[in-house]
């Protein structure tokens, strides 16, 4: 059987990435929430913020490299537009997937699954 090549310091940097834009987007004050869930064949984690969501302009972008929504961003909120791309390829590299949706209510909801270990 085929090992899925998930690896700890990975998942960290890409948590990591998830939780500090989570952050920097989101009202002050508000909550980040993360959640777990087992599937059959995958472990799916969601970092869900109340921050302003993605523009549709911007989605298909988001994931190239040094690619900001707003330009003033960079100045406002810091960043180098190149943490979404590197997390991408990370769960790519471990055979998974990463990806974002509409929070309901408002705010935004990245996620990534890696294959679950047999
Ligand atoms: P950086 O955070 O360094 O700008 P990223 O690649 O992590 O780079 O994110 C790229 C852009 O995607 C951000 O500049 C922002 O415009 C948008 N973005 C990322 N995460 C969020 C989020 N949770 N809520 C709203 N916009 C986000």
């Amino acid at each position: 059987a085929r090992q899925a090549p998930a690896d700890r310091k990975r998942v960290l940097q890409v948590m990591t990435n998830l939780l500090s834009n989570a952050a920097k987007f989101s009202p002050e004050g508000s909550t980040v929430l993360v959640t777990a869930t087992l599937g059959g064949e995958y472990v799916r984690i969601g970092v869900h913020d109340n921050g302003p969501g993605i523009p549709e302009n911007f989605r298909n972008r988001i994931f190239g490299r040094f690619a900001q929504a707003d330009m003033s961003h960079t100045r406002e909120k810091g960043g180098t537009g190149l943490g979404l791309a590197i997390c991408k390829r990370l769960v790519e590299l471990m055979e998974g997937d990463l990806g974002f949706d509409d929070r309901q209510g408002g705010g935004s909801t990245f996620w990534f699954e890696l294959p679950a270990q047999p």
